[in-house]
């Protein structure tokens, strides 16, 4: 018998509105475990906890015992949506676990993960982190066959591509929907009794495998094995599908490796300071960014400030490399949890000073260095230097530790459309009046590349150069898309 949690409200006049571009946010986070032996859904709960900030908008948890499978998951939290009651009753020894932010599908019930599905009798459970660029194609196929859709997520049309699959068994079924979709994907899907971790063929959302008192581990970043005390075995490869069962782990290079192309924005922004990326601390990389960006860009200043947390790391390096002092600037309230925003002008503003106050002793009289990750539309920036130089700074110079944005995003990260980032119509010269700083530079794409310490080929850099990794029809009308979904997303509130 499945058992599933499923009488949550589903609300459909959930109308979260954000205002589009404010910050580049990922698409989701995903973890998974298999141990015998082990009630897995406390684990599973503290792994994407540590993914949190990877999506906030639903959390979820899929566990079986080997016979059932049992999910619980709805909008909000990962500690907000899961308490003693809900989690005791999900007992099992493997699971996957999931944290989303929609990139695709609204932020409803029906959306969160990980979804649930039936191949022949054998129930199975999807978790995934990433945007199909072929998504409308394979959901038009899908109906077709008579398959019926009840979210707009990428994932559930995975799950539909596995029920629908005419394979002997799932282990079958499930590589074969695979080798349908294309774009980014790290999936986790669940089975009575096996575990699933498959990474596309351009490695474009992380996947890290790992070990707890011998079991496994797989999780979207490194930091979820710290916080469960579990050790880094290795990344899950592009194009390779890893099974883990009764007999162990194994592991097929199921898709064809062209080219990789890792997101070059898990390491300057999504991916948690403290995570690793082939072998590389988080932190120390945008440190080096920093330290990159003051020998490009040098001015003459009293203090480095960032804007926490995401600008800390460069903004350190900065001022370790320019000798100039680093100072905390502003207070960041981190007890928000979701923001929703309204869109009226006056709330916006509340809305900036309520996660960032500056701090006017610090800021008073000075010549301020402010460093940032990126610019998309330019507006809180803005706001930023606005509050600076309210609170008496003398002069105020952004540095930014990225090339400036210049193309949408494909692969699941939720960017403005091309004509609505800043750079792509304004000069630097422009962008500096419309923020109205006394010196704005971003670091270069070479620099970025020196920073990284790895060729740039081995990345996806299509957001600065738009060398687009995987092209599709769909991709030709992303724009639309995008368009369409905001002006959706607008006419809710
Ligand atoms: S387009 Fe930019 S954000 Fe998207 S995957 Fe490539 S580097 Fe990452």
């Amino acid at each position: 018998m499945v058992n599933m949690n499923i009488d949550k409200n589903t609300n459909s006049a959930d109308v979260k509105v954000f205002i589009p571009g404010e910050r580049i946010k990922d698409e989701c986070g995903v973890f998974g475990i298999y141990a015998p032996e082990k009630k897995v859904a406390d684990i599973i709960f503290y792994g994407l906890q540590a993914l949190q900030h990877r999506g906030q908008e639903s959390a979820g948890i899929a566990v079986s015992d080997g016979d059932d499978i049992l999910v619980f998951k709805d909008l909000g939290l990962v500690a907000q949506v899961f308490n003693e009651q809900n989690i005791v009753p999900l007992t099992g020894y493997t699971g996957i676990g999931h944290t989303r932010y929609s990139t695709r599908g609204k932020n409803v019930w029906q959306n969160s993960q990980p979804i649930y599905r039936m191949f022949k009798n054998e129930s199975f459970a999807v978790a995934h982190n990433g945007n199909l660029i072929n998504i409308s194609e394979l959901r038009k196929k899908q109906a077709a066959k008579g398959i019926k859709f009840e979210t707009t997520t990428d994932t559930e049309v995975v799950a539909s591509l596995i029920e629908g699959s005419a394979c002997e068994n799932i282990e079958e079924a499930i590589k074969d929907a695979t080798s349908k979709l294309k774009g980014s994907y790290s999936l986790l899907i669940l089975t009575k009794d096996k575990l699933f971790g498959i990474r596309d063929p351009h490695g474009f959302r992380p996947l890290v495998l790992g070990s707890l008192d011998g079991n496994y581990v797989i999780a979207s970043e490194t930091c979820a094995l710290d916080i469960i005390d579990a050790r880094f075995i290795r990344e899950v490869d592009p194009g390779e599908i890893i099974v883990i069962d009764k007999d162990g782990l194994r592991s097929q290079m199921l898709l064809q490796v062209e080219r990789t192309s890792m997101c070059v924005f898990e390491l300057i922004y999504f991916a948690r300071p403290d995570s690793y990326i082939h072998d590389k601390n988080m932190f120390k990389v945008r440190h080096r960014m920093g330290k990159q960006l003051a020998k490009e860009s040098p001015v003459d200043a009293d203090i480095v400030i960032s804007v926490p947390d995401s600008g800390t790391p460069a903004a350190i390096g900065y001022s370790a490399a320019s000798k100039i002092p680093y100072a905390e600037g502003f207070i960041k309230n981190r007890y928000i949890g979701r923001t929703f925003i309204q869109p009226e002008q006056a709330v916006r503003e509340i809305s900036v000073r309520l996660k960032l106050n500056p701090l006017k002793e610090i800021i008073k009289d000075k010549r301020i260095i402010v460093v940032d990750d990126s610019i998309v539309r330019g507006n809180t920036s803005r706001k930023i230097v606005k509050m600076l130089y309210k609170s008496g700074a003398r002069e105020v110079h952004m540095r930014i530790s990225s090339p400036p944005l210049l193309f949408p995003c494909y692969y699941g990260i939720d960017m403005a459309t091309k004509k609505e980032f800043i750079a792509n119509h304004k000069t630097v010269e422009d962008i500096r009046r419309f923020l109205n700083v006394d010196s704005l530079r971003y670091l270069s794409i070479d620099g970025l590349e020196r920073a990284i310490g790895e060729s740039r080929d081995k990345f996806c850099f299509a957001c600065f150069n738009g060398d687009y990794p995987v092209q599709s029809r769909e991709n030709l009308d992303y724009d639309k898309f995008s368009l369409d979904k905001e002006e959706k997303i607008s006419s809710n509130a």
